[in-house]
């Protein structure tokens, strides 16, 4: 039997992935699809269910994203959310303009809790709306459910066409009763069942790896992170000796971090994965060399991955698969799902050279959100200190080098961000932020030392509180650990004279500092 498939077609929001997160919070799959998504293809994907997101554009103007009205007559219920709501209205023939009070951040809304869409949510309710326009006339057909003292129409339903629309946003935790609301539309319209568990995604991936692989070889390149980690102990449950992990170190990884990951995954850890460990510092270095710009950093790092893995792969024999761990956002951010902009390119999405010597690559997380990585992990019997390791990116510090890599940057900022760790952790501050890391900028000032003139560099330090990595905000960290930290930085890291903190939130900022 299919798994049931509920689809966001995203009209360039900023919170489209959060759709998509919370529909599977649901237990319910969800994937996103740029606007400009054939019609037909959605329909062949037979969904039970399509959201349409919000938007930065005014749907009446010209050259505004769009969609014909047949999407509106497949025979699936449509929920549009602010952007999306006003196009349903706008394409079905009502109307939408500038509103006289724009509302922005939490308002109060008065909804029919006798509504499928509202069913046991309070009548006054508090939500999340961020919009210019309104829906000033609803197309016809439709009734209005919901409103607020300055937007007549905050939600209308078609019940008869199975159309919903919904101004403010539910997927936005800040909409007290915003998953309510979609769990609603999910099951008591769309009529879902509520298949995506993560255990049932365990045993079908195995399966599926097994009819995939068959009797082929597979290399899985193991960075000791999160998604890798729980990719190769996948992988190992689905084809046990047919497997073997390489860890490449490339000397961009965090201090001592090269030793742990062999003491975990290695000979003398609990799993048996054929762990060999490279080491291709000298390699990576020599590549970087005088390279500043981070995008072409990414990618030298990137390619040099998967040379070191084809070289690996020749001395193990004939390899038929390589596995990356790469996950959902990884895709969307890198533009191949939504139509969100192309942030950064990932180093495990589009940055494989086209002469690649494997036959395929298998990316079994490739469908996943991070927290549902972490449950399969779990589900898999990783240990919780592994499975809420911090974030680290595929290229290391080699991104976290701001201008060109060397190897004495690279234990400057290594020797800084160890520091960082250490003090927080004595502070019992450690789990807290949801990231944090040292980086090294490529500012040099002067400063004093010993009665000596110095012109060093400065180390930047992050901290960041986030859900899911797609906003977030620095973290306040209690300033007498700053101090401990700078302190510490300035007298025990050669050529560093000054230490930064970094509360830019994301966005404008990024959580990685490169
Ligand atoms: N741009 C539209 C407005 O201002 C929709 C905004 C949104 O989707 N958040 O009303």
């Amino acid at each position: 039997m299919d798994r049931e498939k509920i689809i966001v077609i995203d009209f360039g929001g900023q919170y489209n992935q959060l759709v998509a997160r919370r529909v599977r919070e649901c237990s319910v799959y969800c994937e996103i699809y740029s606007y400009r998504t054939d019609l037909k293809q959605i329909k062949a994907m037979k969904p039970k269910g399509i959201i349409l997101t919000g938007g930065p554009n005014s749907c009446y103007e010209e050259g505004a994203p769009s969609c014909g009205e047949e999407l509106f007559d497949l025979g699936v219920p449509v929920l549009g959310l602010c952007y999306g709501a006003q196009l349903m209205m706008h394409v079905l023939g009502g109307h939408v303009c500038k509103a006289p009070v724009r509302e922005y951040g939490r308002v109060e809304v008065m909804v029919d809790t006798s509504t499928k869409l509202f069913h046991d949510v309070t009548p006054l309710t508090v939500c999340w709306m961020s919009h210019n326009d309104y829906i000033k006339k609803m197309a016809s057909g439709f009734r209005m459910i919901a409103h607020t003292a300055d937007c007549p129409v905050a939600a209308a339903q078609n019940t008869s066409r199975n159309l919903y629309a919904i101004q403010f946003h539910p997927e936005v935790l800040h909409t007290v009763e915003g998953a309510k609301i979609l769990h609603n539309f999910v099951y008591d319209i769309c009529g879902c069942v509520g298949d995506w568990r993560m255990d049932s995604f365990v045993e079908t991936s195995v399966q599926a790896i097994r009819r995939k692989v068959g009797q082929g070889k597979v290399l899985c390149a193991l960075s000791g992170g999160v998604d890798s980690s729980v990719a190769a102990v996948l992988l190992s449950r689905a084809v046990g000796s047919q497997l073997t992990c390489v860890f490449v170190d490339h000397g961009l990884l965090r201090k001592n971090e090269g030793d742990e990951v062999e003491e975990v995954f290695g000979p003398n850890g609990p799993y048996d994965l054929h762990f060999i460990r490279v080491n291709a510092q000298e390699r990576f270095y020599r590549k970087l060399a005088g390279v500043a710009e981070p995008e072409e950093k990414r990618k030298i790092i990137g390619e040099e991955f998967i040379r070191v893995f084809e070289e690996e792969a020749k001395k193990i024999g004939k390899v038929d698969f390589l596995v990356q761990g790469t996950i959902y956002p990884d895709v969307v951010e890198s533009g191949l799902g939504g139509e969100s902009a192309v942030i950064k390119s990932h180093h495990n999405v589009g940055g494989l050279p086209d002469y690649v010597d494997f036959k395929e690559i298998i990316e079994p997380l490739r469908d996943l959100f991070k927290d549902e990585v972490r449950r399969v992990g779990l589900e898999l019997g990783i240990p919780e200190k592994l499975v809420f390791r911090q974030p680290f990116p595929g290229p290391g510090l080699g991104i976290r080098i701001i201008g060109d890599v060397t190897e004495e940057k690279v234990k400057m900022v290594q020797e800084a961000d160890a520091i960082y760790r250490e003090e927080m952790a004595a502070a019992g501050l450690d789990r807290l932020p949801d990231q944090y890391f040292a980086a090294l900028t490529n500012m040099r000032s002067v400063g004093v030392m010993g009665d000596e003139r110095t012109y060093d560099y400065a180390i930047a330090l992050r901290a960041v509180n986030t859900v899911d990595f797609m906003t977030a905000e620095a973290s306040q960290i209690p300033w007498e650990v700053l101090q401990r930290v700078t302190n510490r930085i300035v007298n025990e890291v050669s050529h560093v004279n000054r230490v930064l903190y970094d509360i830019t939130s994301k966005p404008p900022g990024t959580v990685e500092f490169e």
